[in-house]
């Protein structure tokens, strides 16, 4: 399962729980950033690749990379479809998670589209990227930052403790100080935010905590007794 997402910290905010709770049930996951956090408000893009790797290992990911592509002016150009198609057929994910493809930063939902056509590239045989073809099975969209109802939950119950530790790894966005004070709120604020988050989408599935997913397809049921969550 691979998770690409614009910037250092996005998956951790949308779906870091998700990617805990497949390592749990034995699947090799994988993060791929687009950008290397230089436009941000705070901290240096080295400090952002220590906290990243430092996010990484707790939340027990088997890859994670960042390209190089210009923090602050993600663009849906040929060049950056081919970079991230090959680390699509490097990593040979059935499952992808992209961010939604609506929102108010310009580089999630555009990291969206970038995304689906480099997934979309990477499938074409006569794509050249020193690495043989591959298109992933599944794309799912984490949709945590946008107001839509979401196609299903991941119950994440047992392991919103360690996401939020993989959060807080990002010490230079997060940890209360005074640079951009006025833009970032403080970390105890962060805290009630990611539980509440959380469990409001635990809520609408009768679970305590959960992350949010669209899905573009239709489920598919073969047994309607085994359909979870309770109607009444
Ligand atoms: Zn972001």
């Amino acid at each position: 399962m691979l998770a690409i997402a614009a910037h250092r910290d996005d998956v951790e905010q949308t779906c870091g729980g998700t990617l805990l709770r497949m390592k749990a049930l034995g699947l090799r996951t994988g993060i791929l950033d687009l950008t290397q956090g230089e436009a941000g408000t705070r901290g240096t893009a080295a400090e952002r690749a220590a906290e990243a790797a430092e996010a990484a290992r707790i939340l027990q990911v088997d890859t994670r990379e960042a390209l190089d592509i210009s923090d602050g002016r993600v663009e849906n150009t040929y060049e950056n479809r081919i970079k991230i198609a090959a680390v699509v057929r490097l990593s040979r994910p059935r499952v992808v998670i992209l961010p939604y493809w609506a929102g108010r930063h310009p580089d999630h939902y555009t990291a969206s589209t970038l995304g689906y056509e480099a997934c979309f590239l990477a499938g074409l045989t006569k794509i050249d990227t020193g690495y043989p073809p591959h298109r992933p099975f599944k794309i799912v969209y984490a949709s945590l930052y946008a107001d839509v109802r979401p196609s299903f939950v991941v119950d994440i119950s047992e392991h919103i403790e360690v996401r939020f530790a993989a959060l807080m790894a990002y010490r230079s966005q997060y940890a209360s100080q005074e640079s951009g004070s006025g833009l970032f709120v403080p970390e105890e604020e962060i805290r009630e935010r990611t539980f509440a988050m959380a469990r409001h989408y635990g809520l609408l599935a009768g679970v305590q905590y959960a992350e949010p997913f669209v899905q573009k397809e239709v489920g598919l049921v073969d047994d309607l007794t085994l359909i979870p969550v309770q109607s009444i």
